[in-house]
């Protein structure tokens, strides 16, 4: 719904990881992933995105599902895809 001072969006509260962009690559790479060429690894092999299949930059990581490799890329529709296989089970 569009309302006229449109501009205070607020973020859910949801049950995921939040954080920065600029800490992305600090986050993924503590959740034991690397960085090889720009894109995200995990044991040596580039990491795409569960939903749209991106190779995900660590600056596009949108999600990690907690305790696991799964990652979603910074997408609305891939976050959207997260939230419904995830938390709305
Ligand atoms: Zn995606």
């Amino acid at each position: 719904m569009l309302s006229s001072g449109g501009e205070h969006v607020q973020m859910k509260s949801l049950e995921f990881m939040v954080f920065r962009r600029s800490q992305a690559e600090e986050l993924a790479k503590s959740l034991g992933f690397g960085v090889s060429r720009g894109y995200l690894t995990l044991n040596g092999r580039t990491v795409y995105c569960q939903c749209c299949g991106k190779a995900l930059r660590p600056a596009r990581l949108g999600n990690v599902l907690p305790g696991s490799t799964i990652v979603y890329c910074d997408d609305p529709a891939c976050f959207a895809e997260y939230v419904d296989k995830y938390l709305w089970e």
